[in-house]
């Protein structure tokens, strides 16, 4: 062996060391917090190659220290429904990292909540936020409240004692929240009018995804859902492909979905299904999208009434059947894990050509692996959905210098942060051994420019 192969050798031997002695002190302190485990290990399997090349990073702790929260909040948020019952949910915000910029992420309403869930998230967006080139930090907050059912009156009540309390922890240029599962305009307008309330002014950059009316930015509604899709063309040029032609399943049938669905639409694709928390629906035909909006955005009904309208689609109860339908490209835009190995593994079957990751984290590591294993493109969910955060730093951007960019301005500007995410993941890949690995470079890309970060702010 040479001296340089011996070197190497040791590097890769010390890095891997590292990566295994830290993954162990993760597990011993976040016990039972099967997410945030998930969401660390495929982290930490991407960046053994980074840590051989670069032992500065070992030196300054940059592992240990990322997997730390900088600050987690919890709290206590008691309420009034319309009967005059006290109810009590546990409020989170996770201030996961600021060394890019302020903290910054969505605010998740959804009985599953709990803290795994929150520090996945906020631990995802640490990347993600990285990605985008953007001064921004990264957080996630929520609570286990269950919006479903409720009034308009009861989540207007439950929203502004959940904010009355993490007022106290928020500003813009501290921590900027934004929607997520649950959480939208109208949920994070009552929280913009009870901060300025509390805070005796107008404060327009404490929250994205305002109302484009009152201060938010145009296009931050399609944001996530295009930005997916322009991905995902991305990956298919690289084989000489696009979305012309093809057919397309897509999970969900929130933001995220609708405007996946709507853009693959305008690419040429035909999407045959969608789905929300009770089933899915099938239109062979290709999914009519205005009453998909209709039942969604206008009157809040469950996506089984489509078939009201359809006679020709069928309704099934089963969520995770909708990964049966045979199809070219598979977007899950619904939630976390809904791709395990045998959703997976019925896509492979029915060769699928790619999959582009809409939702947080939508995919297990074992339906990763086997997508890997069978040469499918895939975009991960850091680098595919960065879009919608990417247009709230818009937002942030639009609010500090008071004025508003238009739709188109605003989706240009989009469509290249898209473009350029998609390069750095290669460049990335390329740089450390996995090319075309899109998964290996979103972790690195990411991790670079925090870790950078990290190292020239001294230990925190
Ligand atoms: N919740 C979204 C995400 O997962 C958006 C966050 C934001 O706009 O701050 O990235």
């Amino acid at each position: 062996m040479t001296k340089l192969n011996s070197m190497q050798t040791d590097n890769k031997k010390r890095a891997n060391d590292y990566v295994h002695e830290v993954y162990e002190l993760v597990k011993k302190r976040n016990p039972d917090e099967k997410e945030f485990l998930q969401a660390t290990r495929e982290i930490f399997d991407s960046l053994r190659p980074v840590f051989a090349k670069h032992p500065e990073y070992i030196a300054n702790g940059i592992l240990e220290r990322i997997t730390e929260p900088e600050r987690i909040i919890t709290f206590r948020v008691a309420w009034e429904d319309d009967q005059g019952k006290v109810h009590v949910n546990r409020g989170f915000r996770v201030q996961f990292n600021s060394d890019l910029g302020p903290y910054k992420g969505g605010i998740r309403f959804h009985p599953s909540v709990n803290s795994s869930i929150m520090k996945f998230l906020a631990f995802e967006q640490i990347f993600k936020n990285a990605l985008t080139g953007q001064p921004i930090g990264a957080g996630k907050g929520g609570s286990d409240f269950d919006p479903k059912g409720k009034s308009d009156r009861e989540i207007m009540r439950f929203t502004q004692s959940f904010i009355t309390e993490l007022s106290k922890y928020i500003g813009p240029d501290r921590d900027v929240p934004a929607g997520d599962i649950g959480v939208g305009k109208r949920e994070i307008g009552y929280m913009f009018g009870q901060y300025n309330r509390l805070k005796g002014g107008y404060e327009a950059g404490v929250f994205t995804g305002k109302d484009p009316n009152h201060g938010g930015s145009l296009g931050r509604k399609e944001a996530t859902g295009y930005g997916t899709v322009y991905f995902v063309e991305e990956m298919l040029k690289e084989k000489n492909l696009s979305f012309d032609g093809q057919t397309v399943v897509v999970s969900g049938s929130g933001n995220v979905s609708t405007y996946a669905m709507e853009k693959a639409i305008q690419l040429g694709a035909k999407v045959v299904a969608c789905s929300d928390s009770g089933g899915y629906i099938y239109d062979k035909n290709g999914i009519d999208l205005d009453t998909v909006k209709r039942l969604k955005e206008v009157e809040n009904k469950r996506i089984s009434d489509y078939t009201k309208d359809h006679a020709d689609a069928e309704y099934h109860e089963d969520c995770s059947g909708i990964w049966s339908i045979p199809c070219d490209i598979a977007l899950p835009c619904a939630t976390q894990n809904e791709i395990d190995e045998i959703a997976a593994s019925m896509l492979v079957t029915n060769s699928v050509k790619a999959i582009g990751e809409g939702a947080n984290m939508p995919c297990t590591l074992e339906a990763m692996a086997l997508f890997h294993e069978n040469g499918i493109l895939f975009g991960p969910a850091k680098a595919a959905n960065a879009g919608g955060v990417a247009v709230s730093a818009m937002e942030m951007s639009q609010n500090s210098m008071r004025l508003s960019w238009t739709t188109e301005e605003v989706d240009e500007k989009l469509h290249l942060v898209m473009k350029n995410i998609y390069v750095s993941c290669m460049d990335a890949a390329e740089r450390f051994g996995h090319p075309g690995n899109l998964v290996m470079g979103a972790n690195i890309a990411g991790f670079l420019k925090v870790a950078d970060a990290m190292v020239a702010h001294g230990l925190s």
